[in-house]
């Protein structure tokens, strides 16, 4: 403690020093900002801010955060703030908006002004709009990124401005969040000044219907598991998830053998309004699933591995992060070319900590490594677009509609990644001679000293350099080879090398059932070519995306029609099946009736192969290396008495 007040009085001198020649407003903790966030109005989708800043006489320009961490886009929500007045000594004052940056806003501060106020509003849409502008509340919850009600002096460092937020709350709602709290009474929260780095680092939940989870009980440091749902009924949890639960814990401690973050809070926000997503911080995630997450099984497969995927960000992507990540504020922009790292390594071990954890069965996780192969393995976009391109891109494909996604490709850095590093684990594993695995580079890499939040910056050679320190390879070779690839097949050397390989059945992965149950309804992207998606009216069925060379795509069908008959009686996701499944007997095409904009035609697929769905299959003589893989690794957590 003592080290760190003195590394901290080091840090403010020098920020004394920047700022003033800089010649920018303190901020500092002597002097802090101030920000009032009213959420009484959240409900109506409105959240109103006050912030006092110390300031300067003279020009000043204040800038709205514009690049998110976690988003890895420029994707600050400024067409959602209203209501911008700025105020010195009781009197408005005139702004304008930078013509060309518009997350910028001019100022001249009047004489004698030692604080400005700032008042603003931020809309929240109520609806996802198909942007990435996510909704932020129900009548029932919030969920507070103080970003989208921030604005700090341009050309400032995060980590060198400190704020003292408050929260005021809708009567009766409860909230969670990592950020430390000073004191608080009926609803009106004081938290304890922080950087902006940790401010905007640490977000909110708050909503009607809450409940909070130990999921380290008794123990140092604390893991609360905080839920805001839209009704009382999504907030009945079993015992055997809270037991997964803990045990998640104690397997990414086993995994990576050190943590940096002061306690850890999950933040589980359960609407059926938000879009499903996730956002990594250092001492939180914010994890946003449907509503019935713990009362519907199906919902439960899709969105379980969220929460795995977005703790172990705590330690690859937080604490360990791409150069081009580690920003010093929210203007300057992210550069994404390591995201099959930052996001790809997280896939992978999201996926194992989800089977380590006991919510998957080695079976499941299977499953879902399987759909992840078929995927990567149909995607012809690869033979124009390596995977590193999506990662560079990563700005850009965040926000693509599905059409065309086959082509145009996806961020991709996620799931073929995915099969990248479990090529990586096996490689180790194989030149250790079973002594190492990818998991002693966790350890080495991202685990170390007990810390608290602290961001460890690597490059591409650092990352070749710390993999040959576990097992010598050609690293370099091996994952240059991986993310320049035009394939067209996907990188399945790693389901091989630990004794699976993919293979198509007629019978339904249990993965892609409970995507059907729960997201569409018929899922022929490997016979067909293309999924059925939502009811859009009484007949008609979405078909978001047709891949292109499959049967489909073969006669004339495209992204974005309308099914609406299946060999010329009104479709059912039955009736397609039966007529894949008939058709495998006879030489006539499946004709299906689909409406393209004003028009209808009947394109005549010429299929015969069945349905067809992907699933590993053991290769014979080969060690299963995979289930070694996913096996519990730390002590079993004991199940909490109820
Ligand atoms: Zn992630």
């Amino acid at each position: 403690m003592a080290r760190n007040f003195w590394s901290l009085r080091f840090v403010f001198f020098v920020l004394i020093l920047s700022l003033g020649s800089r010649s920018l407003p303190a901020q500092t903790p002597e002097d802090p900002a101030r920000l009032a966030v009213d959420l009484t109005d959240a409900p109506r989708h409105v959240f109103h801010a006050q912030i006092s800043l110390p300031v300067k006489p003279g020009p000043l320009t204040l800038v709205y955060p514009k690049w998110i961490p976690g988003d890895h886009s420029p994707i600050g929500p400024i067409v959602d703030l209203a209501g911008v007045k700025f105020i010195a000594a009781g009197k408005e004052i005139s702004w304008r908006r930078d013509s060309v940056d518009m997350f910028a806003f001019h100022l001249d501060v009047p004489q004698g002004t030692k604080r400005l106020e700032a008042r603003m509003d931020y809309l929240s849409p109520a609806e996802a709009n198909g942007s990435r502008e996510h909704p932020s509340s129900t009548p029932k919850l919030a969920l507070l990124n103080w970003y989208v009600l921030m604005l700090y002096p341009q050309g400032a460092k995060s980590d060198e401005l400190t704020y003292v937020a408050s929260l005021k709350l809708p009567a009766g709602w409860k909230y969670g969040t990592a950020l430390p709290v000073e004191k608080e009474s009926s609803g009106q929260i004081e938290f304890a000044p922080a950087t902006l780095t940790t401010l905007l680092d640490s977000p909110v939940i708050t909503g009607a219907y809450f409940c909070d989870v130990d999921l380290s009980p008794g123990q140092k440091p604390q893991h609360m598991l905080h839920i805001a749902a839209d009704g009382p009924a999504a907030l009945e949890l079993n015992a055997a998830e809270v037991q997964h639960l803990r045990q998640l814990i104690a397997e990414e401690w086993a995994l990576f053998g050190a943590r940096h973050y002061r306690r850890y809070d999950f933040l589980l926000t359960l609407t059926d309004h938000f879009p499903s997503d996730g956002v990594e911080h250092h001492e939180s995630s914010d994890n946003r699933t449907p509503e019935m997450l713990f009362l519907d099984p199906d919902i439960r497969e899709m969105h379980m591995e969220l929460l795995p995927h977005e703790y172990t960000h705590s330690w690859n992507g937080k604490y360990r992060r791409p150069t081009g990540l580690a920003t010093p504020n929210y203007q300057e922009p992210m550069l994404g070319d390591l995201l099959w790292v930052y996001e790809g390594m997280t896939q992978y071990y999201g996926y194992v900590l989800t089977a380590r954890s006991g919510f998957w069965t080695p079976e499941k996780f299977r499953e879902n490594v399987a759909v992840i192969a078929a995927y990567v393995n149909d995607r012809p976009g690869r033979t124009w677009r390596d995977l590193e391109d999506t990662a560079v891109a990563a700005q850009l494909l965040y926000s693509q509609p599905p059409a065309g996604s086959s082509w145009r490709r996806s961020v991709d850095y996620y799931d073929e990644s995915l099969l990248i590093w479990l090529e990586a684990d096996t490689i180790i594993r194989r030149e250790s001679k079973g002594k190492k695995s990818l998991d002693d580079f966790c350890r080495k890499f991202h685990g170390g000293e007990n810390t608290a939040p602290n961001v460890v910056p690597y490059s591409f050679d650092d990352l070749v350099t710390a993999l040959n320190e576990v097992a010598a390879y050609d690293w370099r070779k091996f994952l240059t080879d991986r993310i320049k690839s035009h394939g067209p097949d996907a990188p399945l050397g790693g389901l091989e090398n630990s004794g699976w390989k993919l293979v198509f059945t007629d019978t339904e992965n249990e993965h892609q059932r409970s995507e059907e149950a729960a997201e569409f309804n018929v899922d022929a992207a490997y016979s067909l070519g293309f999924q059925v998606h939502a009811p859009v009216g009484p007949d008609a069925s979405l078909i978001e995306e047709v891949i292109p060379g499959s049967p489909a795509d073969k006669a004339g069908m495209a992204p974005t029609m309308l099914l609406l008959a299946v060999n010329g009686r009104k479709w059912t996701p039955e009736l397609l099946r039966d007529a894949i499944h008939r058709a495998k007997e006879s030489s006539d095409p499946i004709e299906l009736l689909a409406q393209n904009g004003e028009y209808f035609h009947t394109y005549r697929v010429d299929y015969h192969g069945g349905e067809r769905y992907p699933h590993l299959e053991p290769i014979p003589g080969k060690t299963d290396v995979l289930t070694e893989i996913v096996k519990m690794k730390a002590a079993p957590v004991a199940a909490p008495a109820k």
